[in-house]
């Protein structure tokens, strides 16, 4: 579905991205870990067109995309789960929904959409009058990933969804991410909390100071001793 090749990408003079080859198959769950620092959040920006590459190519279902603007990448299927959530504070959770779907005309299909995103997080749906700020944390994220379903992805990065969750909200954005992948959403997970995305993952990257590391299947990576002692805490 998505091929990476020799992706090089740059701040200024500093290169963050270093000759970065992946791909992801249609269906999968594939998870990059690294370190804070290590470009991961790079890659998914230059994914989504809001960074360019230096160098590189990317194709997304046979086409290539590393000159694609972002608004086209997402009509094109792809969806970001920006870090930190980046909810439209003063407008209401079906407002923020809303923004999801801007792209997309089909009114029947787009009422389906807020079905889905409600039944993946009945408490958006309660919450769909109250303003996006009074969410706590972990129903931010729900709305994030929630605003990028409107657009119906066929891939979805998420961008270290469980960033400052609690525990309990953590193990649930799994559980969805798993359900959402279930109902037919390619996923490419961005994780600092690396136990948890090799648990969900069906392969993994490993990305150190912008180079791949290491790469395998979910299982092997949680069961690599290199991985242990560098990311599971040994
Ligand atoms: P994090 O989990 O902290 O987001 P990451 O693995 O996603 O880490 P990136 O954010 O992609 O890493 O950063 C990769 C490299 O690029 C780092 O060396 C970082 O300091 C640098 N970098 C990131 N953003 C900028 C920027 N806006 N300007 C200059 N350098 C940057």
């Amino acid at each position: 579905m998505l091929n990476v090749t020799d992706l090089v990408v740059n701040y200024g003079a500093i290169q963050a991205v270093k000759k970065v080859s992946f791909e992801i198959h249609t269906g999968e769950i594939v998870t990059l870990i690294g370190a804070n620092g290590a470009g991961k959040s790079t890659i998914l920006q230059t994914i989504s067109g809001i960074m360019r590459p230096k160098s590189g190519q990317m194709t997304y279902l046979g086409q290539p995309i590393q000159k694609t603007s972002a608004p086209k990448i997402v009509q094109a299927g792809i969806s970001q789960v920006p870090e930190g959530r980046h909810i439209f504070p003063g407008l209401s959770v079906q407002e923020n929904l809303q923004m999801g779907a801007f792209l997309r005309k089909d009114r029947s299909a787009i009422k389906q959409a807020y079905a889905d995103v409600y039944q993946y997080f009945p408490v958006l749906k309660q919450r769909r009058h109250q303003d996006a700020a009074t969410l706590s944390g972990g129903e931010q994220q729900m709305l994030a990933m929630g605003r990028a379903l409107m657009a119906a992805p066929k891939l979805m990065l998420l961008d270290e969804p469980s960033m400052g969750l609690a525990p309990i909200f953590i193990n649930e954005i799994f559980e969805i991410i798993k359900a959402i992948n279930a109902a037919g959403t390619t996923v490419l997970l961005i994780e600092q909390n690396a136990k948890k995305a090799l648990s969900i993952a069906d392969r993994g990257y490993v990305l150190a100071s912008g180079h791949i590391k290491l790469s395998g299947t979910g299982q092997d990576l949680l069961a690599n001793q290199a991985v242990q002692q560098a990311y599971l805490g040994g």
